[in-house]
């Protein structure tokens, strides 16, 4: 693997996972308000202005997603098995603190499982249209997004005022400014910093669970990168710059994203929800001013996930991000039994090929290390024929 320089302070997930786990138990004991959530659909504007910890439940661990099978479907996506296996058997101290969860009617494997999670904790579910341009989804899904808010008033005894949504607002996006910049350091030819790097730094922060010292942070760090880009970087050659799109690649980063680099690529960005889609897309605040519900409700029936039917926004965002990234090849990475992903991986294919003239590679796999050989063998062909 090329070796970059990684933060001083550099934790793999797998530690930061742990450490959090030990402040999240700190924080329910001081009677902090804590709320499971697991999508990008989520509003988490509402759950800040509810003063309440927002902590994503999104399963990892091929161990997790057996446990699910008690109960679940084998052939299910193991996202959706890891985050009910470790629910169910008290594996995800995530869940254990939290007082409740708020889901979305995304995919229907997640919807039916947050039916069976609901029996472990009160479940908030929103009902997403199932796509952005119907008649109406838009007042439908603000109805929705009203809806939480009273949940969490009820629920908490409290009051959410609309200042304290602009205030949350106006945090979320300073937040959002400081990872999108954190990602865009990717841009860089050749970039200072490895995908590992961007997913474990992105995914470990959502264990800061103080935005401000999240956003120092990321800030510090990417104005160190940009700084050692300059120093040690600039003008020297490139090794094959991989773009990564489909499912949430947090499960596979060791399996998958790691090993795409130590074979010989850089992951310069995500195409997917561990990477910049909705920091690209920040909450209107001028709306906000006069319409802080509305804000909210649009930008986030603007993520462009396949569970949406159409997803044109997909293509512009990936077609925008293979030129501002540079990038010179695509992997996909689909999770087993992830429908949407895998039905819409033609048109990506297509848009890649055809119309951008790049190569394109799709792999289908899971938390298991079985598949770990033949995954390697199908990366290291399409990384060679990249830098050929
Ligand atoms: S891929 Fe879609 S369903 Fe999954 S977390 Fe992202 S937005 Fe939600
Ligand atoms: S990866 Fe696909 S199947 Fe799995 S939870 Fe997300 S949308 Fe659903």
């Amino acid at each position: 693997m090329r070796e970059l320089p990684l933060p001083a302070d550099f934790e793999e997930f797998p530690e930061a996972r742990k450490k959090a786990f030990i402040q999240m138990k700190e924080l329910k004991e001081s009677g902090r308000r804590i709320v499971g959530v697991f999508c990008t659909f989520t509003p988490w504007e509402i759950v800040e202005a509810a003063d309440a910890i927002a902590i994503n439940l999104c399963g990892v661990g091929d161990d997790n997603a057996k446990y699910a099978e008690k109960r679940l479907p084998q052939n299910l996506c193991p996202l959706l098995k890891a985050s009910y296996g470790g629910a169910l058997h008290d594996r995800c101290p995530f869940f254990y603190f939290s007082d409740m969860v708020l889901a979305e009617t995304t995919c229907d494997g997640k919807k039916k499982m947050y039916e069976l999670l609901g029996e472990l904790r009160h479940c908030h579910i929103m009902q997403l249209p199932p796509g952005r341009y119907g008649k109406g989804a838009l007042e439908f899904w603000e109805k929705e997004v009203i809806d939480v808010k009273e949940d969490l008033e009820q629920f908490y005894g409290i009051t959410i005022t609309d200042d304290d949504i602009r205030r949350a607002i106006h945090l979320r996006n300073r937040e959002r400014k400081a990872i999108l910049d954190f990602y865009e350091v990717g841009r860089l030819k050749p970039t200072p910093l490895t995908g590992y790097e961007i997913t474990t730094v992105v995914s470990s922060n959502d264990y800061q669970f103080d935005l401000e010292k999240k956003i120092e942070y990321l800030e510090h760090r990417t104005a160190e990168l940009k700084d050692l880009y300059e120093r040690e970087f600039k003008g020297k050659p490139s090794r094959p710059r991989i773009l990564v799109t489909g499912c949430p690649t947090t499960g596979v980063m060791e399996k998958v994203v790691k090993r795409i680099e130590e074979l010989g690529a850089d992951i310069v960005g995500f195409e997917n929800c561990c990477g910049p889609r909705e920091k690209m897309d920040p909450i209107d605040e001028e709306l906000a001013k006069t319409d802080p519900i509305r804000a909210i409700s649009e930008k986030y029936l603007r993520v462009n996930c396949s569970v949406m039917s159409p997803n044109p926004g997909r293509l512009e965002a990936l077609g925008k991000m293979l030129d501002d990234y540079q990038a010179d090849g695509v992997i996909e990475v689909l999770l087993v039994a992830c429908h949407t992903f895998a039905i819409e991986s033609d048109i990506i294919k297509r848009y890649v090929t055809e119309d951008k003239g790049l190569p394109y590679l799709s792999v289908i796999t899971d938390y298991s290390p079985a598949d770990q050989a033949q995954l390697d063998t199908r990366i290291g062909a399409f990384i060679e024929m990249l830098a050929e």
